[in-house]
């Protein structure tokens, strides 16, 4: 693993700023507009991203005190809290999404280097130290940044961070069924193996488009001979 602690606090940081920074200043009409993922407006991530940055001060919490908080109470009460948010007026979105960030920050900033070493379970049941709060929050503003459709692209992102999510995800994808595929990013000679059952296929594109392709999001890479890079299965 190539990232750091403090890659992944500097990338938390400034993708929450980038985040807030691009919703600023919207108003209903611009808050109602769908966003990049099926089905949802950009309240509706807008509420997710602030609703993460909560549960993610429940992880810190934990971390502090020891006593068991998870992220969510269950996976019924996060989409239901979403559902909630997506009918907020555009200012109380705002002031959520603000102060969330401001607290989980805050608490942050307050571990001690035994607390930030602490145990913690991620939503998704895994037992990690807390010193991987800041990458959970890292990934979250800045793909969902991509995500508001309003302008940030895969290739505005930090190429560290951009690297450290393409071996993050293509760690959780080698475990999980899908096709065999090598990928290499050009402009930073890295690569990324997917194995699966059929023969690998070998995929080459800009760093920004292979992170793009392994985060599920769109993209434009193809393969040698032209055809769209094979289609992944979910990865969240
Ligand atoms: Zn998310």
């Amino acid at each position: 693993m190539r990232r750091t602690f403090e890659d992944a606090m500097s990338w938390s940081a400034a993708g929450t700023e980038r985040f807030l920074d691009t919703v600023a200043g919207w108003g209903e009409e611009q808050y109602l507009a769908p966003c990049g993922l099926p089905g949802w407006t950009r309240k509706h991530l807008v509420a997710h991203v602030a609703a993460n940055a909560d549960a993610l001060s429940n992880l810190v919490r934990w971390a502090a005190t020891g006593e068991k908080t998870p992220m969510y109470s269950s996976m019924g009460q996060r989409n239901a809290d979403i559902e909630a948010g997506s009918v907020k007026p555009a200012a109380e979105l705002a002031a959520w999404l603000h102060e969330s960030a401001d607290r989980l920050a805050a608490g942050t900033a307050a571990l001690s280097s035994d607390q930030w070493n602490a145990e913690v379970v991620t939503a998704q049941g895994r037992t990690v130290p807390a010193t991987e709060i800041p990458w959970l929050r890292s990934r979250e503003v800045w793909v969902h940044a991509v995500d508001l459709a309003a302008g940030v692209s895969f290739a505005d992102l930090p190429a560290g961070f951009l690297a450290a999510l393409a071996d993050d995800i293509a760690g959780k994808r080698g475990d999980a069924a899908g096709p065999s595929v090598v990928l290499a990013a050009a402009d930073t000679g890295d690569r990324w193996e997917l194995s699966g059952e059929d023969d690998a296929t070998a995929v080459t594109g800009p760093l920004a488009e292979v992170a793009a392709y392994l985060a599920g999001r769109p993209h434009a890479l193809t393969t040698a001979g032209g055809f769209p890079a094979p289609a992944l299965p979910a990865w969240l």
